[in-house]
């Protein structure tokens, strides 16, 4: 059975790999000199086997596959309610980083920039001046949060979060802007700090193959047995990330692919198949939305050659 798996991965990752189209993000030098050919897939399933091909073992930047896990770990804190209040999950139809908000001044969804820094604002406390000691503290319990769904100890890449920092005009545009309707209860600044930080956790295609059977399998992390969130939140998670995951390329995901997913910059795709399966893809070159090429494409050959797509119905 392994065998036959390895052999079938070897087969659609030889398939994609031909695929050079697309360019690496260049918005940040970290992310400009990534190897533009590394490429890697892994599958983690519900006993918790991981199959792997390819650059597996290879850390890049989690970027903005950390937000339906900032989601996660604010639903959890604060509940349904507070965070609805805040955030809606409505499509935006619109880039990762649109400035927009809906009639209630709400970002539209948490997967979109907006949303994702008002979630890490709602984290922290709600004062106008946050200790830089206290967004350490929330950010050890973020990782904590997203080691225990991976199953490992996750790190940060200092570089990166330095440049994300240093050049996140666009993103205290979007902060400030929040401020100023009055939907930021405490200091932007922290607020941004604390989404940078998260975007540049390093991760591996396994890592995101374990975080997504883990969400699969309604918060129980398949390798330490471990619940690390509830089932309704990762009923939640899903369904956001399914209907906003691959932001306005998220229609064509979903017809195409048809699985809960979340792309990043940094070049990686988690998709999931609830009940079932988590798939890291890692492949730098990304399409005009800021999506894998390569990492659709692999995704796109799983969904049709298993029927992974969830209105299979065949
Ligand atoms: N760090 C990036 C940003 O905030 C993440 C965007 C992404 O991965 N789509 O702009």
């Amino acid at each position: 059975m392994t065998s036959l798996v390895d052999g079938y991965l070897s087969h659609i990752t030889s398939a994609c790999a031909a695929d050079l189209s697309g360019a690496v993000a260049d918005y940040i030098p970290e992310l400009a000199q990534v190897d533009p050919e590394g490429y890697g897939l892994s599958l983690c399933v519900h006993d918790g086997h991981i199959y792997s091909r390819g650059d597996s073992s290879v850390e890049f930047t989690i970027q903005s596959i950390s937000k339906p896990l900032t989601y996660a770990l604010a639903l959890s804190r604060l509940g349904y309610v507070q965070v609805d209040t805040k955030i809606g999950v409505e499509p935006s139809g619109e880039a990762f980083n649109e400035i927009s908000v809906d009639d209630r001044l709400r970002p539209k969804n948490p997967m979109i920039n907006a949303g994702a820094i008002l979630t890490a604002s709602m984290l922290l406390p709600p004062v106008r001046d946050v200790a830089p000691q206290t967004v350490d503290e929330i950010f050890d319990e973020l990782v904590a949060f997203y080691s225990a769904c991976a199953g490992r100890q996750l790190s940060l890449d200092p570089a990166v979060y330095g440049s994300e920092a240093a050049t996140g005009a666009r993103n205290r545009a979007i902060a400030y802007m929040l401020d100023s309707f009055g939907v930021i209860d405490t200091d932007p600044e922290a607020a941004l700090d604390l989404y940078y930080r998260q975007c540049s956790l390093r991760v591996t295609t396994d890592d995101l193959a374990v975080i997504g059977c883990t969400i699969a399998n309604g918060g129980v992390n398949p390798r330490t047995g471990r619940q690390v969130l509830n089932q309704e939140v990762a009923q939640r998670v899903l369904s956001v990330m399914t209907t906003c995951g691959m932001y306005d390329g998220a229609g064509d995901w979903v017809s195409s692919v048809g699985l809960p997913a979340k792309s990043g910059v940094g070049g990686g795709i988690l998709a999931i198949l609830p009940g079932q399966l988590g798939i890291g893809v890692y492949s730098p070159r990304l399409d005009r939305h800021g999506n894998s090429v390569r990492g659709i494409d692999t995704c796109r050959h799983l969904s049709t050659d298993l029927g992974l797509h969830m209105f299979n119905l065949t």
